[in-house]
């Protein structure tokens, strides 16, 4: 196996000259059979396997505190599930689809044939960086594409280890590493690939989108924004609380579909934050001490954390402490509702990321669905509450990327559910099937048979052709 090199020097031509060698490589086997395809997802599970605890290691030592548990909750088993989960269904997501011809059509037959693109960039953030950037290589390489993998400068330690991991397990013109910060980034999303995987914030999507038009590279964008809860009248705020609570602090905050803030009817407030208070106890007995709660990734983003807080207060907003005291030197921060918070402070103008929970009243269900339609469209919405009506009506009035009702993340937790944005959080989708076909060409094949009743249109046109018209006319 060839070892996938650290961006030295110029990264712009390092990243040219190994796409061009996976191109190349691609050329010489456009469609890989299924066996083809199976070994890379083998040699891929084989490598989680082997890697699993030194990648813990590095992810636990990058954020500063991330226990192993919550890495193979989390990235891990999610993306071992889904190379199973490819390797179980690929042979029938390979089979070209026979397609029904329309009378004009007849006696030709048509097929659909799945093709891979070609070589697949897949840019990644740190939050999950496993799970993020091998959970879309699982659809680039079941769909028969070879892949570079750009992981983020925020986790440098996995970075590193993915790099010599990959190296072991796949030729360099079949997958590779590439290491770097915005600069190698901005490099890597401006190379002709024949398509990119990028997830990350909405800002840095906004570049992406624009570097890969110029190549008329085709992207998936898997952004981020507030994703609301809402918790209607009819929920029952015993269970509802704590699930919301796991969800809001798994990985403290620090989760793509996490809910961003909770709508809550204006009298309930009270109960809701005293269920809060219980269900951080039972869950996170201790923010410090037992390592289950995971470090904020950076001083900049605990700064920028505490600065959130502090405006909302200084706006006006009520800050209710959820737990303990957190832990600055470990970046452990203390998770905290706020109550009141002003819309014009950036705790509800911007994705907050962190385990801040804004707690916005709300008097009727209406004026709820008014909220969350007022704003950018989300990439998770959560809704809990036992009235079937309410449920309904919250579903067909809102758009957002994806929804559990009565729970929180799940529903990105099912390779079978298509995962992905809408609008500000992003557009295609990948997980299951659907990963499979955002990396492939669909081909459209029609084939004509022996005799074709389209001669009888070719000129010159004579009376035929007129009544062959007025045929088509009233029933094609
Ligand atoms: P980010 O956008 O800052 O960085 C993501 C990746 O983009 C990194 O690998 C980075 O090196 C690269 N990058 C930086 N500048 C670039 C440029 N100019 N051109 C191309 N690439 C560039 O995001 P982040 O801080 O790593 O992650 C947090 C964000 O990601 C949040 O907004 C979160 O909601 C979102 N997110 C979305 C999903 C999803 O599946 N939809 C999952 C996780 C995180």
């Amino acid at each position: 196996m060839d070892g996938s090199m650290p961006v030295k020097g110029n990264a712009a031509e390092m990243i040219s000259d190994i796409l061009a060698r996976q191109k190349t490589a691609w050329a010489l086997d456009v469609t890989p059979e299924a066996a083809v395809r199976l070994d890379r997802l083998d040699r891929l599970e084989r490598m989680i396997g082997a890697w699993s605890e030194r990648f813990s290691a590095a992810i636990s030592a990058d954020f500063g505190n991330r226990s192993a548990v919550s890495t193979t909750l989390t990235d891990i088993v999610p993306t071992l599930a889904a190379i199973r989960h490819a390797r179980r269904h690929l042979k029938r997501w390979m089979r070209p689809r026979r397609v029904g011809l329309s009378w004009t059509g007849w006696p030709a037959s048509a097929l659909l044939i799945r093709q891979p693109f070609g070589v697949v960039g897949i840019v990644a953030p740190w939050n999950y960086p496993l799970n993020l950037v091998l959970s879309p290589l699982v659809g680039a390489l079941a769909a028969g594409n070879r892949a570079m993998l750009k992981p983020s400068e925020l986790t440098p330690g996995f970075s590193e280890a993915l790099r010599v991991a990959v190296g072991e397990h796949f030729a360099e013109d079949e997958v590779a590493v590439i290491a770097g910060g915005p600069e190698v980034a901005a490099a890597f999303t401006a190379a002709p690939f024949d398509h990119l995987i990028f997830t990350g914030s909405t800002a840095v999507g906004r570049k992406v989108a624009e570097a890969a038009a110029k190549n008329l590279t085709p992207v998936t964008l898997e952004l981020g924004g507030k994703s609301p809860a809402i918790l209607d009248r009819s929920a029952d705020f015993e269970s509802a609380v704590p699930r919301l609570i796991w969800g809001k602090l798994l990985n403290a905050g620090q989760t793509c579909v996490a809910p961003d803030y909770v709508l809550v009817p204006r009298d309930r407030i009270e109960v809701f934050l005293v269920a809060a208070k219980a269900a951080v106890a039972a869950q996170y007995p201790t923010i410090s001490a037992n390592g289950d709660y995971t470090s904020i990734i950076s001083e900049r983003h605990f700064e920028r954390l505490t600065r959130l807080v502090d405006e909302a207060r200084e706006k006006g907003a009520t800050v209710v402490s959820l737990a303990g005291e957190g832990d600055p030197e470990r970046r452990l921060f203390s998770p905290v509702a706020v109550v009141g918070a002003p819309d014009d402070c950036t705790l509800m103008q911007e994705e907050i990321f962190g385990p801040i929970l804004p707690v916005v009243p709300y008097d009727t269900a209406d004026e709820a669905i008014a909220y969350v339609n007022g704003r950018d469209r989300p990439l998770a919405l959560y809704w809990f509450g036992t009235d079937r009506v309410s449920e309904r009506k919250v579903l067909t009035s809102t758009i957002a990327g994806g929804v559990t009702v009565n729970d929180t993340i799940l529903h990105l937790s099912q390779d079978d559910l298509p995962f992905g944005g809408v609008g500000a959080s992003g557009y295609g989708a990948y997980h299951g099937e659907a990963g499979f076909l955002a990396l492939s060409k669909e081909k459209p094949v029609l084939r004509q048979a022996r005799w074709s009743a389209v001669t009888l249109l070719y000129p010159p046109y004579g009376r035929l052709a007129d009544w062959l018209l007025k045929l088509l006319s009233r029933f094609a």
